[in-house]
C-alpha cells in the first residue's frame, strides 16, 4: 500500500438496495411508495422563471420547517430538517453521541446505524432481539452513549407499543435516545393522524426525546430527499449548529417546495396510507395461505420466511422474474425477504408467481 494511504479515513459504506437500470420489473426491494406523491407537488415544483433553480435555496427551509411544524402541533424552533432522514441521522450522530461511550442499537435494525458510527469513531454496542425479533428493554438500562432504535424496526416491521420505547426513554434522561420513524405512518389506526405508538406523543414529557422521520415512505418522496426530526429546542439548535458547520444549503429549493406542498394534502396522505394497509392486510393473508410465515407488521413492507423453501431460493427466482425484493445475507435474517407493499396489481403479480413456484416445487 502506498504511504499517503495510511493516512486515509477507511470505511465499508452502506450497502442501499438494488435500482435496477432496466423497465418493466416490479420492484419491491427498497419500501419506496408505490403511489405518486400528491398533485400538489408538482404544482409547487415551478420552473418558469428558473428562479428555483438560478437562486440559492433558504438555508433554514423555513417554509418546510413550518409546513412540518403546523402538520404536528410543533414550534417551528422544535423541527429540523435534512437531505433525506439518512442525512438527519448522520447529524445526530455527530451531533448528540460525542461522550466516548458506547451507543447502543437493537443487532438487527437499519443498517445505517453500524456505518455511521464506524464513520464518525463512535463506539457502539448491540443487543439481541429475542426470538421474535423483540427488543429487550432491560438491554438498554446500563449506562451508554446514547441510545437509536427504529419503530417500526427495520428491517423486521415489527412495533414497538410506545409504553416500552417510554420505558428505554425514561431509563436514560442523561444521554439522548433517537426514535426513527421512517414507518410509522403506516402503523394500522386512523389513517394520516399521529399514530397512537408514536414517540411524539411523549415528546414533550421528556428533553432527551428526538423522533426522526422521512419523507420517503408515506409521502412517495424518496427522490427528493427530504427528512425531519422533532425533539426540544435545544438539541435542533444544536443540530442547526452542526449542519451549518458542513453544508449552508443542505436542502435544495425543489425539496423545499415540494415537501412543504406533499404535507399540505392531508386528504392525499391519508387516503394512500389506507391503501396501503389494505393492500398490506391482504397480501399478508395470501402469503401465510402460501406457507409463509411472519411477525406482524406495521410498515409498508412484510418481513416473510417460508416453512419450506429457503428464501435466497425465491430471492433468485423472483429475481429471474423481474420481481425484486430484498434478500439479507446475514446472520439471522438469511432465510428471509423483505417484500415491500407495491399496488394491489404488482402483488398480485407476486402472489400468482409465488403459487405457481411453490406448486412446483
Ligand atoms: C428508509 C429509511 C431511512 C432513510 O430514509 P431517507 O430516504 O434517507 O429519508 C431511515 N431509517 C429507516 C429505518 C429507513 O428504513
Amino acid at each position: 500500500m502506498p504511504k499517503w494511504e495510511d493516512n486515509v479515513r477507511k470505511v465499508i459504506p452502506y450497502t442501499p438496495g438494488e435500482q435496477p437500470k432496466i423497465s418493466n420489473i416490479i420492484k419491491l426491494n427498497t419500501n419506496e411508495n408505490p403511489y405518486p406523491p400528491s398533485p400538489l407537488v408538482k404544482e409547487a415544483i415551478d420552473m418558469s422563471d428558473g428562479d428555483i433553480l438560478r437562486k440559492y435555496p433558504d438555508p433554514s427551509s423555513a417554509v418546510l420547517v413550518e409546513a412540518i411544524a403546523r402538520h404536528y402541533g410543533v414550534a417551528p424552533e422544535r423541527v429540523f430538517v435534512g437531505v433525506g432522514s439518512d442525512d438527519v441521522l448522520a447529524m445526530c450522530f455527530i451531533t448528540f453521541f460525542a461522550s466516548g461511550r458506547p451507543i447502543l442499537f437493537p443487532d438487527i435494525t437499519y443498517s445505517f446505524y453500524d456505518v455511521w458510527a464506524d464513520l464518525f469513531r463512535i463506539p457502539y454496542e448491540t443487543k439481541k432481539l429475542d426470538e421474535d425479533f423483540r427488543i429487550i428493554n432491560r438491554d438498554y438500562y446500563p449506562e451508554n452513549g446514547g441510545i437509536i432504535i427504529a419503530n417500526p424496526n427495520a428491517p423486521t416491521g415489527v412495533l414497538k407499543p410506545l409504553d416500552e420505547v417510554e420505558d428505554i426513554v425514561r431509563h436514560n434522561t442523561d444521554v439522548v435516545v433517537i426514535v426513527d420513524e421512517a414507518y410509522i405512518d403506516f402503523e394500522e389506526g386512523e389513517d394520516g393522524k399521529i399514530p397512537a405508538d408514536s414517540a411524539l406523543n411523549i415528546l414533550d414529557k421528556y428533553e432527551n426525546l428526538l423522533v426522526v422521520n422521512t419523507f420517503s415512505k408515506s409521502r412517495s418522496l424518496a427522490g427528493m430527499r427530504i427528512g425531519f426530526a422533532i425533539g426540544s429546542p435545544d438539541m435542533i439548535r444544536y443540530l442547526n449548529d452542526a449542519k451549518y458547520s458542513f453544508n449552508s444549503y443542505t436542502m435544495n429549493r425543489t425539496a423545499i417546495a415540494a415537501g412543504a406542498a406533499a404535507v399540505e394534502d392531508q386528504a392525499y396522505f391519508a387516503r394512500h396510507l389506507g391503501m396501503i394497509k389494505a393492500t398490506r392486510r391482504r397480501i399478508g393473508k395470501e402469503l401465510r395461505e402460501l406457507g409463509f410465515s411472519f411477525n406482524d407488521s406495521q410498515s409498508n413492507f412484510l418481513f416473510v420466511t417460508h416453512r419450506s423453501v429457503p428464501a435466497k431460493e425465491l430471492f433468485t427466482a423472483l429475481h429471474e422474474a423481474k420481481i425484486i425484493v430484498r434478500y439479507f445475507d446475514k446472520p439471522r435474517i438469511d432465510n428471509y425477504l423483505r417484500i415491500t407493499i407495491g399496488t394491489d396489481e404488482e402483488m398480485d403479480t407476486l402472489v400468482a408467481f409465488l403459487k405457481e413456484y411453490l406448486r412446483d416445487r
